[in-house]
């Protein structure tokens, strides 16, 4: 798929729902399945950036995927709500940057935060050693 934007992708997801998908599930189905997906991308996160470990019959999961699964609930709920996310979100960073023009930069807890690409090892860095229990 071609750069994308929001608005065309509301549209997009508003002609897949009436051709594939029927119709829309109500809003309080889709903000549950928002839920869901919401989940699924904390999982994801729990487990590559966080403390916890995968089960052994944990499939890895996709972040890009369930992002993506995110968005498309997102864009759901805005159709059949009547709201245009691409005016929503100009309007949303609008008011951040207003709200927000010192606030974080006047922060000093921001200052002792890691980068964003200080990323912990991965599982996949676990190969590299063994871990045997002796
Ligand atoms: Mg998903």
């Amino acid at each position: 798929m071609s750069d994308v934007s929001l608005r065309e992708y509301q549209q997009r997801v508003d002609d897949w729902i009436r051709k594939v998908g029927v119709r829309y599930f109500s809003e309080l189905t889709n903000l549950a399945q928002l839920m869901e997906e919401v989940g699924e991308v904390a999982r994801i996160m729990s487990r590559t950036y966080g403390e916890q470990s995968a089960k052994p019959s944990e499939e890895k999961g996709d972040l890009a995927d369930e992002l993506a699964d995110v968005l498309f609930v997102l864009a759901c709920i805005a159709n059949q709500t009547g709201i245009d996310l691409t005016a929503a979100v100009q309007e949303n960073l609008k008011k951040k940057t207003s709200r927000d023009q010192d606030r974080h930069r006047n922060n000093p807890k921001l200052r002792m935060k890691p980068e964003p690409d200080d990323k912990p090892e991965s599982d996949s860095k676990l190969g590299d050693f063994d871990f045997t229990i002796t």
